[in-house]
C-alpha cells in the first residue's frame, strides 16, 4: 500500500466550503490542439468545488483510502520541522502545486528513499530539483494543459490591466471615494497599434497570441523552435531568433517560458534596460526568470511603466517583498492557473495519473517530465538540466 502527502494551500480565512459563487463550471474535454482533457475512471467530486485547498484534498481521500492507501494533506511545507519533511521519509508519492510549492530539494529527495513519483497538480515542475529526481529514479508527473488558457487569459487581462492604468482608476473609486479622472487617465493608453510580444510560444504563450490578435497589435515572439509557418501568417507573427532582439521590439513583453537553467535570472538590469522606455512587463511563468530587485529598479527608473504577474521567489513571498510595494505594478498572488475552472481539470489529471501509477499502467507520455532516469514526454521539449 502506498503513502501519498500532498502539499496545497490553506483554506480560506472564513472556512471551508466557500460559499460557490456560480452553480458549474464549463466542462472542456478536449484542448486547442486536440490533447483530451483529463479522464480518470471516476472523479469524487462535483467541478466548481474548492479543491486546490487543504479541504479540498483534490477530492482524492475516499478513492486513496477505498482501496487501502494512505494519504497526508498539509499545507505545512517550509521550515525546520515541517509536517512536509516529517511525512517525507516513508512517502510514496508527493502531490504539490506550484501555487503553494513543496520544494523537493536535491537534500529533501536524499531523505526519502521511498519516493517514486512527484506529481504537479498543475503545470510546471521547477519546485522539484529534476537532476536529483533523474538520479534517484523518480517519475515526475504534471497534468500538462489542464490550466494553460486559465493563465493565457490571466495574462492578457495584467496586460490590458496594465496598459489602461485599471488598478489605480478603481482605487479612486474605492478607496480614495473620488472622480480623479485626470488621476486615473494621466498613465492610461490603448492596447491598439502596440507591438506586444511573447517569450516562447508554448501552449500558454501561442494561446496569448491567439487571444491578443483581435485587439489589432503586432505580435511578437521569440521561442528555441519556431511555429509553423501557417500560424505566423495568420497571426501576422514576427519571429526573434532571440530575447535580446525582442525585448528592444515591443512595447508589451509577457514571460512564458519554463523556469529551468537557461532562463532563470534571465530579465537582469542588462536586459530590462535594453527594453523601451515605458515598456510593460508581464510575468506568468515563475518568478525567479526576472532578476528581484532589478524588476524593482526598472520601475523606479521608468524603464518599465509597469510589471504584473503572479508568480514571485519563493513562494509564498516574504511580507517585505518588495514586489509587494514596487511603483505601477499588478501583481497578483499565484493565481492564474488554479481557478476553479482549471481546479477540476488538475485534480481530475492527477487522479489519472495516480490510477495509472497505481495499476502500473503507463502515464500518458504528455503529462511526463522525468521518468527512468532522465528528461520524458513533456519535459524533453520544456526543460533542460545541469546533468
Ligand atoms: P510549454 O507548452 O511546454 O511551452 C514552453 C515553451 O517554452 C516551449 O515552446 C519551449 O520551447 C519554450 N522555451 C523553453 N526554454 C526557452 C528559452 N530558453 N527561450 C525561449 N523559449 C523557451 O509550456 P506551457 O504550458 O506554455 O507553460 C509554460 C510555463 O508557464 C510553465 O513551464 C510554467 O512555468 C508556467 N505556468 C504558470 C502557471 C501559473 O499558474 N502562473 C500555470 C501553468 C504554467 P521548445 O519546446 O520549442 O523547445
Amino acid at each position: 500500500m502506498a503513502k501519498i502527502v500532498c502539499v496545497l494551500y490553506d483554506d480560506p480565512v472564513d472556512g471551508y466550503p466557500p460559499t460557490s459563487a456560480r452553480d458549474e463550471v464549463p466542462h472542456i474535454s478536449t484542448y486547442p490542439d486536440g490533447q483530451t482533457a483529463p479522464e480518470p475512471a471516476d472523479i469524487d467530486f462535483t467541478p466548481g468545488e474548492l479543491l486546490g485547498s487543504v479541504s479540498g484534498e483534490l477530492g482524492l481521500r475516499r478513492f486513496l483510502e477505498d482501496a487501502g492507501h494512505t494519504l497526508v494533506v498539509t499545507s505545512d511545507k517550509d521550515g525546520p520541522d515541517s509536517a512536509f519533511d516529517r511525512e517525507l521519509p516513508d512517502a510514496d508519492v508527493v502531490i504539490s502545486q506550484p501555487f503553494w510549492p513543496a520544494y523537493l530539494t536535491a537534500d529533501r529527495i536524499e531523505r526519502a528513499p521511498r519516493l517514486q513519483l512527484a506529481i504537479t497538480a498543475g503545470v510546471g515542475s521547477d519546485h522539484v530539483d529534476l537532476d536529483a529526481a533523474k538520479q534517484h529514479g523518480i517519475t515526475v508527473a504534471e497534468v500538462t494543459q489542464s490550466n494553460s488558457l486559465s493563465v493565457a487569459e490571466h495574462a492578457v487581462m495584467q496586460i490590458l490591466a496594465l496598459v489602461r492604468n485599471y488598478l489605480p482608476a478603481h482605487r479612486w473609486v474605492t478607496d480614495e471615494r473620488g472622480w480623479n479622472i485626470a488621476d486615473a487617465a494621466r498613465r492610461a493608453y490603448d492596447v491598439q497599434g502596440m507591438s506586444v510580444g511573447v517569450m516562447a510560444a508554448g501552449r500558454i504563450g501561442l494561446a496569448v497570441l491567439r487571444r491578443l490578435a483581435p485587439f489589432d497589435v503586432q505580435l511578437h515572439y521569440t521561442d528555441k523552435q519556431r511555429l509553423a509557418p501557417g500560424i505566423e501568417q495568420e497571426l501576422g507573427l514576427t519571429y526573434h531568433e532571440d530575447i535580446r532582439s525582442l525585448a528592444g521590439s515591443v512595447d508589451v513583453l509577457s514571460i512564458h517560458a519554463p523556469l529551468h537553467p537557461e532562463t532563470e535570472g534571465l530579465f537582469d538590469d542588462d536586459l530590462l534596460g535594453s527594453m523601451k522606455r515605458g515598456a510593460y512587463l508581464v510575468n506568468t511563468a515563475r518568478g525567479a526568470i526576472c532578476d528581484r530587485d532589478a524588476v524593482v529598479r526598472a520601475l523606479e527608473s521608468g524603464r518599465l511603466a509597469g510589471y504584473a504577474g503572479d508568480v514571485w521567489h519563493p513562494q509564498p513571498p516574504e511580507r517585505d517583498h518588495p514586489w509587494r510595494d514596487m511603483p505601477n505594478h499588478g501583481m497578483t498572488p499565484h493565481v492564474s492557473g488554479t481557478t476553479l475552472s482549471a481546479q477540476a481539470r488538475y485534480a481530475a489529471g492527477t487522479r489519472e495519473i495516480l490510477e495509472s501509477w497505481l495499476a502500473g499502467s503507463p502515464i500518458r507520455d504528455e503529462y511526463l517530465i522525468v521518468q527512468r532516469g532522465a528528461l520524458a514526454g513533456a519535459g524533453s521539449a520544456a526543460y533542460t538540466t545541469r546533468s
